[in-house]
């Protein structure tokens, strides 16, 4: 018997979804030689200390299946840069989850608590993971569009906000610091989405791996949701190792929050990976535990670089958006003749060899983002320098 299989085997619930832009832009890169400005990885590895714990690790034989909730030293060490940075305490042994970088915590959560029809409050642009993985619970997402104000800071309308919760709403996701535009929430904005997730009764699920990315000129420093009066007991924090210790590639990322909902994501989680990245985990619990002055170290020099990046950008004649946060800078491609990103991005590499990622494809209303594209200044500062030179004949 033959098996019939039809040209687009995909679930219909996936099929929307094509090559993520971070693949199709990274392989643009490679394919012309271009500069990546795009996928948002840095070019130098992260802190020795931790780069040396992995290889001990390995060497010393962690190469089993870690326990299914992460290791117990990456679990306390989770729950101590909690409590040091944030003043949150958790119970490193029901509280905390390791997973495979926050996309699964972000998934894992999502799955968890979401029946099919419910609904997901979250901003757009959105992390492009977070459609993928309502739709696979089979929800449906309720966006509220940020938009660059007058100064050029993006904000969202309140009165949207709050038409966007509803009968149906289990949970709001909010990326803060966020990507792609950079933007930190404020204490009025978070004040509002705590409250109305206590008006409507339902969670939060925080994506916070950026949280050590704030610059000193952003109108806010970074205060996760769940420090809110009311929050924590309906907070499920997310977040990563890889922004902050500089290791995209390993994955390493957790779920913090009160038990249920914690366990909720774990019994979700160990059907996905079950676990991940046994030498790894040891090693990122040593980053945790480094002192303060790694973490506004790495947050100056990023700081540097993108005030460098930035004015290149500017230079280039670019319309540059403020960003406060994150690896990641946004400009409008209106002033060089652009009118639609995704067409301006893939010409990119040919007209002067940059490789950025248009913003529309993180919208539903893609009208909001058709002219912004975005920027990762997580690279060392020749690249930079380079790429600038290389968009300054973009107007030329
Ligand atoms: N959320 C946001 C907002 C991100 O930018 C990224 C990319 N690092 C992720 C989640 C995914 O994180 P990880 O690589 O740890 O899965
Ligand atoms: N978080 C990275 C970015 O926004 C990319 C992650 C990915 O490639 N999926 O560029």
């Amino acid at each position: 018997m033959t098996t019939s299989i039809p040209a687009d085997p995909l679930v219909a619930r996936m099929r929307p979804f094509g090559t993520t832009i971070f693949s199709e832009m990274s392989a643009l890169a490679v394919r012309t030689g271009a500069v990546n400005l795009g996928q948002g990885f840095p070019d130098t590895d992260g802190p020795a200390e931790m780069l040396a714990a992995a290889a001990d690790a390995l060497r010393g034989g962690a190469n089993q299946y870690p326990p299914l909730p992460g290791i117990p030293a990456l679990r306390t060490a989770v729950a101590a840069h909690e409590e040091r940075f944030w003043g949150l305490t958790r119970d490193p042994d029901t509280e905390v989850v390791v997973t495979a970088g926050a996309t699964e915590a972000v998934a894992a959560t999502i799955l968890a608590l979401c029946e099919p029809g419910d609904e997901v409050v979250c901003f757009e642009p959105y992390y492009d993971s977070y459609a993928a993985s309502i739709a696979l619970a089979g929800a449906v997402r309720r966006p509220v569009t940020l938009r660059p104000g007058p100064d050029g800071r993006y904000r969202f309308d309140e009165g949207r906000l709050r038409e966007a919760f509803g009968p149906r709403t289990r949970l709001v996701l909010l990326n803060s610091p966020h990507n792609p535009t950079g933007k930190v929430f404020t204490a009025a904005e978070l004040g509002l989405i705590a409250s109305l997730c206590q008006e409507h009764d339902v969670y939060a699920v925080t994506d916070e791996v950026y949280e050590h990315l704030v610059f000193s000129d952003a109108a806010s420093p970074h205060v996760p949701l769940a420090t809110l009066p009311g929050m924590r007991e309906r907070t499920v924090r997310i977040s990563s190792a890889g922004k902050t210790f500089s290791c995209t590639g390993w994955k390493i990322g957790w779920a913090t929050g009160p038990a249920a909902l914690v366990s909720a994501t774990t019994r979700v989680k160990q059907f996905l990976t079950f676990v991940n990245g046994a030498p790894l985990q040891p090693a990122v619990a040593v980053a945790l535990g480094l002192p303060d002055a790694y973490f506004t170290g790495f947050r100056d020099g990023l700081q540097a670089r993108r005030d460098h990046l930035v004015a290149g950008l500017t230079d280039a004649g670019f319309g540059v958006l403020p960003s406060e946060g994150t690896y990641f800078v946004t400009a409008d491609i209106t002033p060089l003749g652009g009118a639609d990103g995704v067409e301006f991005c893939r010409a990119l590499p040919e007209r002067c060899g940059v490789v950025a990622v248009p913003t529309q494809v993180f919208y539903d209303h893609q009208d909001a983002g058709r002219r912004l594209v975005r920027f990762a200044f997580c690279k060392r500062r020749s690249v930079i320098d380079d790429a600038a030179q290389r968009l300054r004949t973009l107007a030329s």
